[in-house]
């Protein structure tokens, strides 16, 4: 084991995973861990690298107090507040302090400012320790409650790729999201490369996105879900004793962000669930005389995902998200 991994032990314990040395003190993460006798198999939970995502921030801790290290096989290692600066700073997005989205800078290798470290430490430290990866997400502050689903990616080694898509059938979303491509308007985006779930997947970690809530809101719907959906992993893989129903999910794929081109006043024309057409208008995007700047309408016959609540958008940025069905 090389000279600066992580120990662990067996038992339920807070600690801290150390980041890096900063201009005036250090920057580490909350880490929760609960271990019982043995170390396998290893779940990871992660939550918070999108920081006003609070449904799951909430179910990671609630599932941190739920487990009884004498009662469990194996390991759990809860990280909920990823993006620990902009969770304590109240901003919803990227880390506040060099506008990076950590969650999509996994594996830590693209920069040097605080969000590569967090992504960097975290990634080698802690999910090449871990068996199976479950990161947390939601609408932020300025979005909608988004659809209750579990992303998986391929990644093209079969043995990962099916079990991915089973640990996501097994979270009991309302939507499986086949996540191996994701467009931006009409256009293939680089990800997933670089997001959490791909790059554990990578290192052949079968990975989900649970996703549930948003608003800024911890509601007890959304947590008891997000929540459920993890207990059901963790007896799926062993961790805990019991039996998992099955329950039945309606696949989706083809996550499509919808941005606008101009700056402009938002108003959304659809909700989260709604079926629509292609063609449909989602939205409109007006200048503060009224005139219509632009129509976002639907790419294809699909699912609304999310929405943005910002009145006040700018070109370029996305607001709307769609699945196709
Ligand atoms: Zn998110």
């Amino acid at each position: 084991m090389e000279k600066n991994s992580l120990r662990f032990r067996s038992g339920r314990y807070y600690t801290n995973l150390p980041i890096r040395d900063r201009a005036a003190g250090s920057l580490s993460l909350p880490m929760i861990v609960i271990q019982g006798m043995s170390a396998r198999p290893t779940l990871l939970v992660t939550a918070g690298s999108h920081p006003t995502e609070y449904a799951g921030v909430e179910a990671a801790l609630r599932l941190s107090r739920m487990l009884n290290p004498r009662k469990i096989r194996g390991r759990v290692i809860i990280v909920p507040f990823v993006n620990l600066l902009g969770f304590n700073a109240r901003a919803p997005g990227a880390c506040p302090e060099d506008s990076v989205d950590i969650f999509s800078a996994f594996p830590g290798t693209g920069g040097e400012t605080v969000s590569y470290a967090i992504a960097r430490e975290l990634f080698e430290k802690v999910v090449r320790r871990a068996d199976y990866v479950v990161d947390l997400h939601g609408g932020e502050l300025n979005e909608s409650e988004s659809l209750f689903l579990a992303w998986y990616c391929k990644v093209g080694n079969v043995r990962v790729d099916r079990a991915s898509e089973k640990l996501a059938r097994t979270f009991g979303p309302d939507y499986v999201l086949d996540a191996s491509k994701i467009w931006v308007n009409t256009k293939r985006s680089t990800l997933p490369k670089g997001l959490l779930v791909y790059e554990a997947a990578r290192l052949g970690k079968p990975a989900i996105i649970g996703e549930g809530g948003g608003s800024g809101r911890a509601g007890e719907p959304e947590v008891r879900r997000l929540l459920e959906g993890l207990m059901r992993v963790c007896i799926a893989i062993g961790i805990v004793r019991g039996e998992v129903n099955e329950r039945p999910s309606e696949r989706v794929r083809d996550l499509t962000l919808l941005t606008t081109q101009y700056d402009g006043l938002l108003s959304c024309k659809v909700r989260v669930g709604d079926r629509v057409s292609r063609g449909d208008l989602l939205a409109e995007l007006r200048d503060w005389e009224g005139s219509v700047l632009q129509r976002v309408s639907a790419p294809y016959d699909g699912i609304v995902e999310i929405t943005v609540n910002w009145m006040p958008v700018r070109a370029g940025e996305y607001v709307l998200a769609m699945v196709r069905y």
